[in-house]
């Protein structure tokens, strides 16, 4: 296409003569742009995003919230808060290849794999129901899909428009989408308050996402180890059963119902009013975190997991998993059924938590306001004298980087109150501003978009700090923040010699191709761990056999639950364990 150029001897006109040329210049190739795609004919018409159908608080009881995309044990209890909450909620099944390419057949080229695999998901499960006999009708009046958005930077930004993209091209157009917005917190898209977020659901939502969490870790922690095949499973899925009919069935505390008699009478009389709605809420917000039910909850699972026998002494490599934020989580094609594989292949995973993102995603607000103190759109600090803007504008600061230092802090302690409930087994989450120090020199923290840094600085984390003999990144095929991480981890891996360090791209294709990577880099991850427990049986003076028949005569040490420290330099479970042992023995404890 050709293009004007811009050839005159700007360096003799006055700034103003020069920006008047430029302008002129500008509207000049604007214009014949626009009349060689034959755009300068009629007003200009705007895109507007259609109007959506609203999700109504009358039709909550015939509509069902459809959602998915996490771990299962994420999904359950998820779908039990929603249903405490008075909503009929159904979980999408894990998405599969076929998912896949249907997204890639009703979808924009280009898109990053995910956005295939959970847009196909939704149209395939659609599809489903009208096989089943439903007509489209009445499954765009009768469903509604639950999901996150964003306004990007990476084509996270995208999804809301490729989701409806999709349904329409597949014939569900009109369908909604309700979006929870990473920016800016809940919005129901069709603005409508079929989808109402009360404090009780909003507390829910936040003890389910961390009981989600850590159970998913703790299965991961406890089946490579278990004594009987197929235990571990057995006894998660009745210990979920158990919390998600805690989370649905409890009854949401109200001051004017569960408050002593004598207080509730009171507060009856005024109920509705502004101060007492706030009480209410924080009373809410109490019981939800520390109501009798949560904590026997927690106790009973507790004693259930305590049931699992494990044999510590089996020698495993352990594999960190990192990457982008879906392929690292989902549990299906989506990484190749990675975490069974890697189970399969003897190794022992340690999945990352979604705290970790949403511990990230504070740390990012906190460190944008650091960064913009008193700074407006365009605007300079003003000068040292004008003491009572300064002063105004240092209070406006620590208030707000106040606000989300409380929420990281109340986040964090909630995230760890449950690790300890459930036996402390589980890790606790990544220090952000660590993360951020290791990470920060290879990739630079402000650039947003996927897991900006993370993904480098998780993989120095836990290779530095003897808690993975291998790191295994899940990046799929197409995502922008986890190409540029890659380059990144190349200076990584050159810089920390003895890194195990794996990226693997999840095409939704090549999945033979993808294992035989995996299983050769595990090899010597294999390799590292034998070496190290053998190096520990040395040190210690200890027998595999002598360690056997001391923790069939201590079976307290059988338990899942039983607290091994971590020896420094040590990463394998098998390997501490020995160093605990001969610690324990020498102590002469029974
Ligand atoms: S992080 Fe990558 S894969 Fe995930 S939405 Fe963004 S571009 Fe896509």
């Amino acid at each position: 296409m050709p293009v004007t150029r811009i050839d005159f001897p700007l360096d003799q006109l006055t700034s103003s003569q020069s920006e008047e040329e430029i302008q002129r210049k500008l509207a000049h190739e604007r214009a014949r742009l626009a009349s060689m795609m034959g755009l300068d004919s009629g007003p200009v018409r705007h895109f507007r995003r259609p109007a959506e159908k609203p999700f109504t608080a009358e039709e909550r009881g015939k509509v069902t919230i459809l959602f998915g995309g996490l771990t299962w044990k994420h999904e359950r209890v998820i779908q039990a808060v929603f249903q405490g909450c008075g909503y009929n909620c159904e979980i999408l099944p894990v998405p599969n290849v076929s998912a896949f390419q249907l997204g890639k057949e009703y979808g924009n080229n280009g898109q990053c794999n995910p956005t295939y695999f959970t847009v196909g998901n939704l149209v395939q499960f659609l599809q489903s129901l009208e096989s089943r006999g439903l007509k489209k009708q009445e499954i765009i009046d009768n469903y509604v899909f639950f999901t996150a958005g964003s306004c990007g930077p990476c084509r996270f930004g995208m999804y809301e428009s490729e989701y409806r993209l999709a349904l329409q091209n597949a014939g569900f157009e009109g369908f909604r989408v309700l979006l929870f917005q990473q920016n800016d917190g809940v919005k129901a898209a069709s603005g409508e308050a079929g989808l109402k977020f009360t404090v009780d659901f909003g507390l829910g939502m936040f003890n389910a996402l961390n009981l989600g969490d850590i159970m998913n870790e703790m299965i991961y922690r406890i089946r490579p180890y278990e004594a009987e095949k197929g235990k571990t499973d057995r006894v998660f899925h009745e210990a979920m059963d158990a919390l998600c009919t805690m989370l649905r069935d409890r009854k949401p505390f109200e001051d004017h119902e569960d408050l002593p008699e004598w207080m509730a009478k009171k507060i009856r009389a005024s109920k509705g009013a502004k101060w007492e709605i706030w009480v209410n809420s924080l009373l809410k917000v109490r019981e939800q975190l520390y109501g009798k039910p949560y904590k026997e909850a927690l106790q009973a699972v507790h004693d259930q997991l305590g049931t699992i026998e494990v044999d510590r002494l089996k020698v495993k490599p352990v594999v960190k998993i990192i990457g982008e934020f879906w392929a690292q989580i989902t549990e299906g094609d989506g990484n190749f059924h990675m975490f069974e594989f890697l189970e399969r292949e003897g190794a022992q995973v340690l999945v990352e938590p979604i705290g970790t993102w949403i511990m990230y995603m504070i740390h990012q607000v906190i460190q944008k306001y650091k960064d913009f103190k008193g700074l407006e759109e365009g605007a300079v600090l003003p000068p040292m004298w004008k003491l009572g803007t300064r002063a105004k504008i240092e209070f406006g600061y620590r208030q707000k980087v106040a606000k989300l230092k409380l929420a990281e802090a109340i986040f964090k302690g909630e995230y760890h109150k449950i690790v300890k409930a459930l036996g402390g087994i589980a890790h606790h989450l990544t220090d952000q501003y660590e993360l951020q120090r290791l990470g920060h020199p290879f990739y630079n923290s402000r650039a947003g978009g996927g897991e900006g840094h993370l993904e480098v600085a998780k993989n120095i984390y836990y290779s530095n700090k003897d808690l993975a003999h291998m790191v295994l990144s899940l990046k799929p095929f197409g995502c922008m923040p986890s190409t540029q991480s890659d380059g990144a981890q190349s200076a990584v891996v050159s810089n920390y010699k003895d890194m195990i360090y794996l990226p693997i791209e999840t095409s939704g294709e090549g999945e033979i191709n993808a294992h035989s990577r995996v299983q050769m880099a595990l090899g010597e991850a294999k390799n590292k761990a034998k070496k190290e427990f053998a190096e520990c049986l040395e040190r210690s003076g200890l027998t595999l056999e002598g360690c056997r028949a001391y923790v069939d005569a201590h079976p307290e040490m059988k338990r899942p639950m039983y607290q091994v420290p971590h020896t420094k330099g040590v990463v394998g479970s098998a390997a501490n364990f020995v160093m605990h042992l001969a610690e324990r023995m020498k102590a002469g404890r029974n």
